[in-house]
């Protein structure tokens, strides 16, 4: 049982805690409609359109 796996507990951005998980290293949150995706050590933050478009907004 490996603890280093990457968690997030609650959003960076909104510090909501309506984190959805979308795979090892991928995020969602409800309240600001971003993604959190683990890179290297950082964490790519996209903020996805209602069209269904995402942008990289910024690194965490
Ligand atoms: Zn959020």
């Amino acid at each position: 049982m490996s603890r280093k796996e990457n968690v997030i507990a609650k959003c960076p951005l909104c510090k909501s805690k309506l984190i959805g998980r979308l795979s090892t290293r991928n995020y969602y949150c409800q309240d600001c409609s971003i993604e959190l995706i683990f890179n290297k050590g950082l964490i790519d933050v996209f903020y996805i359109y209602s069209d269904g478009n995402v942008r990289l907004v910024g690194k965490l």
